[in-house]
This record gives structure tokens, C-alpha cells and sequence, in this order.
């Protein structure tokens, strides 16, 4: 339990990847903010159900992250429940996949702005209190499109290759304060969101299962196998160890071989 005492507040954390990061680092003992969107009651029974599990306390926050005042209004929420913000784990995203020409305009606001500026906006509002007690963790979850492109996702390898470069920028500003910045960059991740588009897409190109995985999803990635949620939040549980303190200012890729090519 090496997060005892500590408040860890995860953006996008009602599914998928950052829900995966909330539950590890309960289960290290760390108090939790969630935040996210979705189904009003599933959400409370995984609040709850965090709670009993690990016997933390967890909040929930509907913030939204394309809102500035938002963002800010969730950490002095936070810190108001818990008394600090320790681990900030900038995790939210969309993405929008469209040529550039015909991408619309307001579609590339708003991943910018979800995926991208969301992470300054929070530690903008939770640095503060981390340099007032003299530790902190911020883990962003980055992707593969934060070091390699795709065609017809120009917003979010945009918004990715920045959140690379805001990362560093933080990691050196705060490298003399005990508090460490990184990014997680993960390739294909298993999550209910992929495993759902398995059906269709082997109807739509008639391909088997094994083919659409291993051909498809899964055709830049060398392991030809996907990146689980529970390697990602291991990996961010990590980042918050004494181990890791030395580690500031990185990318972390976790994609299978991909950007190796
Ligand atoms: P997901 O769709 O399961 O989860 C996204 C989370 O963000 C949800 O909780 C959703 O409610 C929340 N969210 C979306 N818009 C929001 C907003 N405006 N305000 C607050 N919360 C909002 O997706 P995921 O696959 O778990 O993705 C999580 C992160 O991991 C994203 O940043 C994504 O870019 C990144 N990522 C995912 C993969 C993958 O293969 N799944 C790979 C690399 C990187």
C-alpha cells in the first residue's frame, strides 16, 4: 500500500483505461476522484463499489474536461473532500477519425481541447498544493500518435504529440519540487469500446475474428497482441513509486513494438 494517505484524481475515469488506473491506485490505498461521463447509477454503483473494495473514499466528478472553469472547480473539489490532489492522471480523450479538409472545425476544438489543453487546465489548478507539500505524480496518458501519426486523425496526433511536449516542459519546471511528470503511451488497448467494433467490422469486410484483429486492428502492432487496462494502470502505479522518482520527463511507450518500426 504505498499510496496511503494520498488523493489520486483520474480525468476520464468512467471506463476503459482510466477507470483500470482509478481501481489500481485504490488498491494502493489512495483516496480517488472520478471523473467522467456516462450512466448516473452504473457510475455511483462503481464508486461505491471502489470504496468497499480497497476501503477508500471515492468522489465523483461530472466536469467536464473541454471546460476550463470546470477543471478548475473539480480540483478545489477535490481538495476540499480530501485535503490534497497527489497524483494527477490527465486520461480523458475522444478521437475523431475524418480527412483534413472535411474534418469540421469544432470537432478539432474539442479533442483539442478534451484531450489536449484539459491537462494544462488541471495542473495549472493542482501544482499548488503539490509544491506547497513537496510531492506530486503526473502521468498522462498519452498514445502511440503521440510519437508516430495516422492518416485522418490530424486532431488527435495533434493534440497527443502536444501532450508529449507539455509533459516535458512540466517535468523540468518541476523537477526541483519532487514531482515527477510522464506520459504513458500506449498502442492498441483492449477495451470494451475495440472489442464491440469486432462484429461489424468482420461483417463489413468479411473476415474472421483472428483476421480482424491480427490484420486490422492490430496491423502496426508487432506483438499482434493488445495492450490490457491492468498493464496501464500497473505502469502508472509504478510512476507513483519511490522507485520511479527519477523518472520525469518521459514518454513510456507500451504498444507492442509499434513505434519501434
Ligand atoms: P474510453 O472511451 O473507454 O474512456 C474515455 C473516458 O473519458 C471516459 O470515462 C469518458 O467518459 C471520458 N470523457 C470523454 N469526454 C470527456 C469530457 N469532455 N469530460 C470528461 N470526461 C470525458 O477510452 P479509453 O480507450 O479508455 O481512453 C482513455 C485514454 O487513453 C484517452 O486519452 C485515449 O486517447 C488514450 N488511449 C487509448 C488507446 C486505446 O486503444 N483504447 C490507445 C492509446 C491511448
Amino acid at each position: 500500500m504505498t499510496l496511503k494517505t494520498k488523493t489520486a484524481l483520474v480525468t476520464g475515469s468512467t471506463s476503459g483505461i482510466g477507470l483500470a488506473i482509478a481501481r489500481a491506485l485504490a488498491a494502493e490505498g489512495a483516496n480517488v476522484v472520478l471523473n467522467g461521463f456516462g450512466d448516473a447509477t452504473a457510475i455511483e454503483e462503481t464508486r461505491a463499489g471502489i470504496e468497499s473494495a480497497y476501503g477508500v473514499k471515492v468522489h465523483y466528478s461530472s466536469a467536464d474536461m473541454s471546460k476550463p472553469e470546470a477543471i478548475n472547480a473539480m480540483v478545489r473539489e477535490a481538495e476540499g473532500a480530501f485535503g490534497s490532489v497527489d497524483v494527477l492522471v490527465n486520461n480523458a480523450g475522444i478521437q475523431f477519425v475524418s480527412p483534413i479538409e472535411d474534418f469540421p472545425a469544432d470537432k478539432w476544438e474539442q479533442i483539442i481541447a478534451i484531450n489536449l489543453s484539459s491537462a494544462f487546465h488541471t495542473m495549472h489548478a493542482a501544482i499548488p498544493g503539490m509544491k506547497a507539500r513537496g510531492w506530486g505524480r503526473i502521468i498522462n496518458t498519452a498514445s502511440a500518435h503521440s510519437l508516430v501519426a495516422s492518416p485522418f486523425k490530424s486532431a488527435y496526433v495533434a493534440a497527443k504529440h502536444g501532450i508529449a511536449g507539455l509533459s516535458k516542459a512540466a517535468a523540468l519546471e518541476l523537477a526541483p519540487h519532487k514531482i515527477t511528470v510522464n506520459c504513458i503511451s500506449p498502442g492498441y488497448v483492449w477495451t470494451p469500446l475495440v472489442e464491440s467494433q469486432i462484429p461489424d467490422t468482420m461483417k463489413a469486410r468479411g473476415l474472421t475474428k483472428e483476421q480482424v484483429i491480427e490484420d486490422v486492428m492490430l496491423k502496426a502492432q508487432p506483438t499482434k497482441e493488445f495492450v490490457t487496462v491492468d498493464q496501464v494502470a500497473a505502469l502508472a502505479v509504478f510512476l507513483c513509486s519511490d522507485a520511479a522518482s527519477q523518472i520525469t520527463g518521459a514518454n513510456i511507450s507500451m504498444d507492442g513494438g509499434w513505434t519501434a518500426q
